[in-house]
């Protein structure tokens, strides 16, 4: 019997896996988080253990004919070896490019980062986590000087008197954390949540509002409007407590509820009632979730709802707060240790001076040998074959061909590439179009530790021994890094990188350095920041914030809107998201059996539906102006007329989405575009 977690999203739910012969069964285990519950997605996990799609040999494709031929490791990483150090040669460091993930474990994230930039001595590196949190990550950091998820633990919504989510459907996404919506409604708390469609989250709720999507931003500048008329601004909080307020008040004076209603639809009266009840209640927290970040203003929407909680005093309080609840699994950790473009280890910069002399200590290389920072994630993968962009790509924990906007666009540029190579567990659609695939171990066969959406640094112990002829991730980048002649040392021990990593770390934002895996599994996980001796922070900002000044700021923003408006060919909003059943690309949970799978949809309102002709059941025809799908209609009353929504989880949905970048987090607008819906 072993206790370890979920491998998907970033509940984390605690779980104990038993061997039962050649099975291995899944059983729910009593964590803070999941209190012994799980998702079907959960109970279902172990199913792709014995799954036959498994690859468990290198292989390499022939690019003339597409044959591929299974080969032994030593070939395969001395191949890839050689070609990885011609293009360099030839071109210069940056002609080698790696993306990884947001599921990878936080070991892997920190390797991956430092393979980068000691090994292949890149800067071109990021990860798909930069398409799932970033958004609120930078809003994150702008108004509290810090990026943690969710600043307090979960139960904490549970206390609270109203809670927003802003684009979150948590009955769906991650059903264990429900209950903490039901206990809060117990108590006498009231939900609200704003959403284009009306989720399994929103039939919780005490107030429901569906705002065109990409308009969650002018609804919160209403609000805000509407709470300083009626002098419900905590003025004594803001005074002591933050900067920049008196910015936004302007900006919201233009805001009434009149004017709100033109642009999100939303009825003037619904704003003044949400108003109403944020400033009357004494404790208020607002998440947010993709529906409102991962948009080309996703940064901005994240920062117009953080001022509403400002101007309420509630972020530091107890049970009060905004925060952000994150996606993918590792979305947290995946972002603090390097992956990204930006980062070092410890969510530290790699443009900072000092930040660059700290980890080239660690790592025994020097700090001007360190590559500046590079592209980020859709930049990058658009620039793959260009004159100016890399010539190679190395992919770990990633199906970017699915999970990337425009994703035509980005299956066009890995062809262009001299040299893709995929790490996986089974031929993903990106591995598909690999030169090389290797095959890697998964969730149970090896151990890492993972950042929840707390900021709670949990570990997944193996439970089971990996098929033969498979590595870990950590062996494979130990492997190319000897191959490469890399200096510093590349152990393949989750458990030795993780010492090194608590190291590189140490006195970053995000200090891991009191971290041990001991004290992960004697205290149920352990909140960062937690230097060498500390006890680690479950909550945040109670005495003051991370910036300079201790003081949370106040960010000006104001509404710009979608980066596509509808037009007589395109007169349809398209958002996208997920169902209860399947995570992220799909790689995995599309091929457990138990799960169903019945691939795309398209929602639409019967309003909508009637207009076109269209059928329940039916195929429909999705167009924008990047692609088109078709898939079947399910015709439901609870999404807006004048919006579509598919899931994401399957080929062909984001060859629709748009490319359009937030400035700040470089997000990009996968949940708004303009769209043709025929029959
Ligand atoms: S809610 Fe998330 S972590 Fe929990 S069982 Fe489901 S997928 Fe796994």
């Amino acid at each position: 019997m072993t206790d370890t977690h979920c491998p998907y999203c970033s509940l984390q739910c605690g779980m104990t896996l038993e061997r039962n012969g050649s099975r291995l069964e899944v059983r729910a285990r009593s964590f803070p988080v999941n209190e012994g519950a799980l998702c079907r997605k959960g109970w279902t996990s172990a199913g792709l253990r014995g799954s036959r799609e498994r690859l468990t040999s290198p292989l390499i494709r022939d690019r003339t004919s597409g044959a591929w031929e299974a080969v032994g490791w030593a070939e395969a990483i001395g191949l890839v070896a050689r070609r990885l150090t011609a293009l360099r040669e030839t071109y210069g460091a940056d002609a080698n490019a790696v993306f990884g993930g947001g599921g990878l474990t936080n070991e892997k994230a920190y390797q991956l980062g430092k393979f980068a930039r000691v090994a292949l001595g890149t800067s071109q590196i990021d990860y798909n986590g930069r398409w799932c949190m970033s958004s609120a990550a930078s809003a994150g950091n702008q108004a509290f000087g810090i990026d943690r998820g969710l600043p307090f633990p979960l139960a904490d919504v549970e206390q609270t008197d109203v809670l927003v989510l802003v684009g979150s459907n948590p009955a769906e996404t991650m059903p264990p954390a429900a209950r903490h919506l039901d206990r809060l409604r117990e108590r006498g708390g009231k939900l609200v949540v704003v959403d284009p469609r009306v989720t399994a989250t929103a039939e919780r709720a005490d107030l429901v509002i569906q705002p065109v999507p990409g308009t969650d931003l002018p609804l919160a500048l209403g609000v805000l409007h509407l709470l300083d008329a009626a002098g419900m601004v905590d003025e004594e909080y803001v005074a002591t407590r933050t900067t920049g307020f008196e910015d936004v008040r302007r900006t919201c004076a233009s805001w009434w509820p009149e004017r709100v209603e033109r642009v999100t639809g939303v009825e003037a009266g619904t704003v003044r009632a949400l108003a109403t009840l944020l400033g009357e209640a004494e404790r208020v927290i607002v998440l947010t979730a993709r529906g409102a970040e991962q948009h080309a203003q996703g940064t901005a929407t994240v920062l117009a709802w953080v001022n509403v909680a400002l101007a309420l005093g509630m972020p530091g309080k107890e049970y009060a707060g905004y925060g952000c609840l994150t996606g993918q699994g590792n979305g947290q950790g995946g972002r603090e240790h390097g992956q990204k473009a930006d980062q070092l280890p410890g969510y530290r910069s790699i443009e900072d001076p000092a930040d660059r002399a700290h980890v080239a200590g660690v790592w025994g290389v020097e700090p001007g040998s360190l590559p500046r920072k590079g592209r980020s994630a859709y930049e990058l993968l658009s620039a793959l074959g260009t004159e100016a962009g890399p010539r190679s790509l190395l992919v770990f924990g990633s199906n970017i061909v699915v999970s990337a906007p425009h994703a035509g666009q980005v299956a066009e540029r890995l062809a262009a590439l001299d040299l893709l190579v995929v790490a996986d567990i089974v031929m993903s659609e990106t591995a598909a179009l690999a030169d090389v695939v290797l095959p890697v171990t998964q969730w149970a066969e090896e151990s890492g530790t993972m950042t929840n959406l707390e900021g709670r640094v949990i570990l997944r112990e193996r439970a089971v021994t990996p098929p033969e002829g498979v590595r870990s991730d950590l062996a494979v980048i130990a492997d190319l890094a000897a191959a490469l002649d890399a200096p510093s040392t590349w152990p393949d021990q989750p458990e030795q990188v993780f010492t090194e990593l608590r190291r590189a770390s140490a006195g970053g934002r995000a200090d891991y350095s009191g971290i041990s895996y001991d004290r992960i599994r004697a205290e149920d996980g352990v909140f960062w920041p937690c230097a060498e001796g500390d006890p680690g922070v479950p909550r945040l900002f109670a005495d003051s914030f991370a910036t300079p000044d201790g003081r949370a700021r106040f960010v000006d923003v104001d509404h710009v809107g979608p980066a596509e408006e509808l037009s007589a060919a395109y007169p349809v909003h398209l958002t996208t998201g997920r169902v209860l059943a399947q995570y992220q690309s799909g790689a995995q949970t599309r091929r457990i059996k138990e799960l169903p799978d019945e691939g795309p949809f398209v929602e639409l309102h019967p309003m909508l539906a009637d207009r076109i002709g269209a059928h329940d059941g039916e195929p429909i025809l999705v167009r924008t102006r990047r692609g088109e799908l078709k898939a079947a209609a399910h015709i439901v009353t609870t999404i807006r007329p004048d919006t579509v929504f598919v899931p994401f989880h399957w080929v062909g949905v984001n060859r629709l989405t748009n490319d359009a970048l937030d400035p700040s987090s470089r997000m990009p607008e996968f949940k708004v575009c303009a769209c043709q819906v025929t029959v």
